[in-house]
Formats: C-alpha cells, sequence, structure tokens
C-alpha cells in the first residue's frame, strides 16, 4: 500500500492547468465542489452542492502542478470554489505542495478574512499563513467590479498576505474570460461582463458553438479549441 492509497481525496470540481483569467501572471486553478453561501447570481451554480466533483488527491493535483510549471510556466496555483475554506483541509495540502514547486497561491473565498479568523480553526488558519493573496466576501451582483481586473464585486477585498505581490497595473487591466472547446465539452473560466453572466450555460447543454463565433464579453476572451 502507498501512502496515496491512504490520501485522503477532495472533492474537485474543475481544474484548469494554466490561466490567465483567475490572478496575477499564468496560473493553475482548482475549484472545489460545494460550497455552503448562496450569493445570488453565483457563476458556478453547479458547484455549490457538496455532492459530486471528483474525489483527488493533493499528490495526483502537485504532479499535474509540476508538468504545468515546467510545461507551461505556471506561477502559481487559484484555489477557487465552490467554498476553499468548506475544504480547508485538502486547501491546505494543495498549498503545500504548491510551495513545495515555488509556486504561489491565491485563494477566493465568500468569507471574509475576519469571518475565517474568528473561526479559530487550525485548517483555515494553516490555508491562510499559506496564503499569498486572499480575495474576499460574497459575490453582490448589484456592485460588479468593472476596476480590479480578477474581481467579481466591489464588496470585496484584495487581502496580499505576504509581500510577493502587490497592486500593480495588472490589476488594472479588464477583466479576462477563457473559453475552452474541447471534443463536446465546453468550460468557461474568467469574470464576463454582466450582460454576459450564464451566458455559456446554455452550450453547456446543447453542441458547441462553430469556433469561428465570438463570446458577447468584454475584456479579453480567449476562445481555445483542442
Ligand atoms: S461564495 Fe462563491 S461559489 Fe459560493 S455562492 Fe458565493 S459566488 Fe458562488
Amino acid at each position: 500500500m502507498t501512502d496515496t492509497d491512504t490520501e485522503p481525496a477532495m472533492p474537485i470540481a474543475q481544474v484548469v492547468r494554466s490561466t490567465e483569467a483567475e490572478g496575477p501572471g499564468r496560473r493553475f486553478a482548482v475549484w472545489f465542489q460545494g460550497c455552503p453561501l448562496r450569493c445570488p447570481g453565483c457563476c458556478n451554480p453547479e458547484f455549490l452542492p457538496f455532492t459530486g466533483g471528483q474525489p483527488t488527491t493533493a499528490t495526483a493535483l502537485a504532479l499535474e502542478m509540476r508538468v504545468a510549471r515546467d510545461e507551461a510556466g505556471i506561477e502559481g496555483i487559484t484555489l477557487l470554489g465552490g467554498e476553499p475554506f468548506a475544504h480547508a483541509s485538502g486547501a491546505v495540502a494543495l498549498a503545500a505542495a504548491a510551495q513545495e514547486l515555488g509556486l504561489s497561491v491565491m485563494v477566493f473565498s465568500g468569507f471574509t478574512l475576519g469571518q475565517l479568523r474568528e473561526r479559530r480553526d487550525r485548517a483555515v488558519e494553516d490555508l491562510l499563513a499559506r496564503t499569498d493573496i486572499l480575495v474576499d466576501g460574497p459575490y453582490l451582483r448589484e456592485q460588479p467590479d468593472t476596476e480590479r481586473r480578477w474581481v467579481g464585486s466591489r464588496n470585496q477585498v484584495i487581502h496580499f498576505l505576504t509581500d510577493r505581490y502587490s497592486l500593480d497595473d495588472q490589476w488594472r487591466q479588464r477583466n479576462t474570460l477563457e473559453i475552452r472547446v474541447r471534443g463536446g465539452e465546453i468550460t468557461v473560466n474568467g469574470f464576463p461582463a454582466r450582460d454576459a453572466v450564464g451566458l455559456w450555460k446554455g452550450w453547456k447543454r446543447k453542441k458547441p458553438p462553430a469556433l469561428r463565433s465570438t463570446p458577447i464579453v468584454s475584456g479579453q476572451p480567449v476562445l481555445e479549441s483542442r
């Protein structure tokens, strides 16, 4: 029996191995399956139930991170959801694996930093200690943020918990939306313009659009086909 056989698995909803739509630079993004919050207008309602997702170990994802670092030049990982702090133990393991590879850690949470610290939960504290950038707070669709790249709504606060990053020019560029078409499946990540939220949900249930078609979004849409 190997360590991997006994290692706890965490429910993962989606992985994008190299993206520029989820934080500074090129990043390895992991969406957890399961969020206890219910922000109206949430972009990922299918990631909210605590059932489903793909059970995955930190060791397995660490192997993918290494390949992404060596082949795609990622500089960090981004944890999203779902709610990463609802899966804090697994998220800590992922953050630790990323740091061993020299990668930075960014986390999006629907909870505020104050709420997280009030919990006095060891795994939550460990994850915060390993986080370079935390974007916190629930998504408020009536307060869309058009000034800060990667941030969904104006109430959300960017916390630079280490000195690895700062509010540089990257944050002032327009939001990025990436759309990938693989076989019959479309995956989308990044923040779309407000009037384009949910546009792709219908696409997921139908056949993919012709690759010539341009998504109706603002920012810097990327349409990839593989
Ligand atoms: S915290 Fe994030 S994933 Fe959870 S409901 Fe709000 S927007 Fe959706």
